[in-house]
């Protein structure tokens, strides 16, 4: 081997090493330092080593059973290769016409396994053409600690042979650790036996927790928790989706092989969710082109949140309409679309769950379709269909909400209490339509997009003393008191203007530079704001009394729909409602009594002193800090 390092050096730069370090590193490094390689062992099991010896001191290497056959006089036609067969069948010496006696060793192990790319076809005995299109691999893929195995002992006999590397893609992979991260091994009894894990979490689950969870070289932490989580996210995630449209597909009897993705009739959320679809598909072959599977499977991931968050909670309703109309059509051609597309797209990370999708969403309506997801081509993205400033102004929207939920969250007031009005400073202001997303999904009456967030957003300034105390020495207290009584709002404008704030101290001016501060964001009483990535959302808690009342009426609606789930209504049961609350609850009830029957499906609302008897389903509830009794009868 020495003989051809610089040979297995050039043929290694040849290669695509996944990760790149362990090709240049580890690997590397083992071809520099590389040692001649004694393929022969004392042991009785392996491969027998094909060298005969004579008592003259002639040796010679068989290469084939027909040039054994030709200089031995005692080989069976039908000759076993292996121990102890082999071992009777003598040679004549071609130097001195002796006996020759095969030699005792057999060959290592991992001459074995380097020589899997023609041994596996018998080359060159025969399949020289299969041998041709299969040589070199593709892609092999084995863990770290086959630097020094097969990684190297099909480089070095691929090189000693052919003068080139055996495989043009490696992707090493990391040992499967327990759940501290610690080697499995049977005597600590941590390991896992993988075919309890295969029956507890099934097959795909397995697969997409080692896609997904970390880069492929990384060691991965197996324990049940990990797998069902991704299972639950990204799995029942998709899956929940794929079940919505067959309900409601079967509902309306809907037939996709009726329809087409009809453009004129989309709606902008559809064309979203196409362009993403289209986009997602574009990266996803790039990514798997590229052997990055665990940014496939997290684009995959993250789509599937979207479709399921975004594209069909705010799409709901229109699934809900009695009518076939195009509108409706169209929300199920899109869907449609997505989910068949999205089946071959998981294909090769989840291939039975991407089977069961497909073969009822595509084969049980086109029998002409290939039979199997895994018959089919990888979906091919579609340019025109890709629209990035339909996508950048959605990202935005769902950043908005994002920070209001986050708004909310920190005022301790919950989305059912509407709100009058929230600003935006983004570089980028939103039309209508996606304002009234935000707007519907915040419940918030208002939007206002403003260059003056600031307005609404006060700081507070400390000096940072690890770097200011050197710099000013004594002075550091008076800064100190200085910056607690400064107006926090123009500060922060001086700084965001000049990048510092100038001071006047007992012994001089001084310019303090941002990074020597330490700056909070303070409130402004009665708004409340967050900001991130550019974005900065402000919302008005001030509740007057119009929304305090809706407030309350949004509570009342959300526990009788909560009530109905729980008595185990059906969606279009109508029913009858009994309150017993306080005077006010009961004023706000009674003058809501419309809303809340409509949004309830209710046929009556009594406002009583205390709950009959044969009542139906009943519960006490806190309304928003008011107690309030409240059934449920179904007519
Ligand atoms: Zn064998
Ligand atoms: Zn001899």
């Amino acid at each position: 081997m020495t003989d051809v390092k610089d040979k297995l050096i050039a043929n290694n730069e040849t290669i695509n090493w996944i990760p790149e370090t362990i090709g240049k590193g580890r690997f590397g490094e083992w071809l520099r330092n590389v040692q001649d390689w004694s393929i022969s062992r004392d042991r009785y099991w392996g491969t027998p080593l094909n060298i005969w010896e004579c008592e003259c001191g002639h040796r010679h290497s068989i290469g084939s059973i027909a040039e054994l056959k030709s200089m031995s006089d005692n080989c069976p036609d039908d000759i076993e290769l292996h121990k102890p067969y082999i071992d009777a069948v003598t040679i004549k010496c071609p130097k001195c016409g002796g006996q020759m006696k095969r030699t005792k060793e057999v060959i290592d192990c991992w001459f074995d396994s380097g020589a899997m790319p023609f041994a596996q076809w018998h080359y060159p005995f025969e399949n020289k053409e299969i041998f041709d299109d299969n040589f070199p691999a593709d892609f092999i893929s084995e863990a770290l600690d086959q630097t020094r195995g097969w990684f190297y002992s099909l480089l070095a006999i691929s090189t000693l042979i052919f003068d080139r590397a055996p495989y043009k893609n490696v992707i090493v992979l990391g040992l499967v650790q327990d759940e501290n991260g610690q080697k499995m091994s049977k005597s600590k009894g941590n390991a896992v036996d993988p075919f309890d894990a295969l029956k507890k979490h099934g097959a795909d689950a397995i697969r997409w927790y080692f896609y997904s969870n970390s880069a492929p070289w990384l060691p991965n932490r197996f324990y049940d928790a990990a797998v069902t989580e991704g299972q639950r996210t990204f799995m029942g995630t998709l899956w929940n989706t794929y079940a919505f449209f067959v309900l409601y597909a079967n509902i309306d009897n809907f037939d996709a092989a009726k329809h087409k993705l009809d453009e004129s009739k989309m709606r902008v959320l559809d064309k979203w969710i196409i362009s993403k679809l289209n986009t997602l598909t574009k990266v996803v072959d790039e990514y798997l082109g590229d052997y990055k599977i665990t940014e496939a499977a997290r684009a995959l991931n993250s789509f599937v949140d979207e479709l399921s968050n975004w594209y069909v909670r705010l799409s709901r309703e229109r699934f809900w309409s009695s009518e076939l109309t195009d509108d409706k059509t169209a929300a199920y051609m899109t869907l449609y679309t997505v989910l068949v597309t999205l089946s071959k797209l998981c294909a090769p990370m989840t291939p039975f769950m991407s089977e069961s999708i497909y073969r009822n969403l595509v084969c049980s309506i086109n029998p002409a379709a290939p039979e199997s997801v895994h018959l089919c081509d990888y979906p091919v993205f579609d340019e025109s269909k890709i629209d990035k400033p339909l996508e950048d102004k959605m990202e935005e929207v769902g950043e908005i909400v994002t920070l209001g939920r986050a708004c909310r969250n920190a005022a301790a007031i919950k989305n059912r209490q509407p709100l009058s009005r929230m600003f935006v400073g983004a570089e980028n202001e939103l039309p209508e339509f996606y304002r009234d997303i935000i707007l519907s999904e915040l419940n918030i009456k208002s939007l206002e997009f403003t260059s003056e967030v600031g307005k609404y957003i006060n700081y507070s300034f400390k000096p940072q003393l690890k770097t200011l105390g050197p710099k000013l020495g004594k002075s550091i207290g008076e800064l100190k008191n200085l910056l607690a009584a400064i107006d926090g709002k123009a500060a922060m404008a001086e700084l965001d203007a000049t990048g510092y704030l100038k001071v006047k101290l007992s012994d001089g001016e001084k310019q303090i530079a941002k990074e020597d501060l330490l700056i909070e964001r303070a409130k402004v009483d009665g708004f409340i704001a967050d900001s991130d990535h550019g974005i900065t959302v402000v919302l008005d808690t001030t509740l007057n009394e119009e929304l305090i009342e809706e407030g309350y009426v949004r509570e009342v609606i959300s526990k009788l729909q909560t009530m109905r789930k729980e008595a185990g209504f059906e969606v279009m049961d109508n029913i009858a409602v009994f309150a017993v609350c306080d005077a006010m609850l009961c004023g706000i009830i009674a003058k809501n009594k419309s809303q809340i029957m409509h949004d309830t499906l209710a046929k009556s609302i009594e406002l009583v002193p205390s709950l009959p008897e044969e009542t139906g389903y009943a519960k006490d509830w806190s309304i928003n800090g008011t107690p309030c009794s409240l059934s449920v009868k179904k007519l």
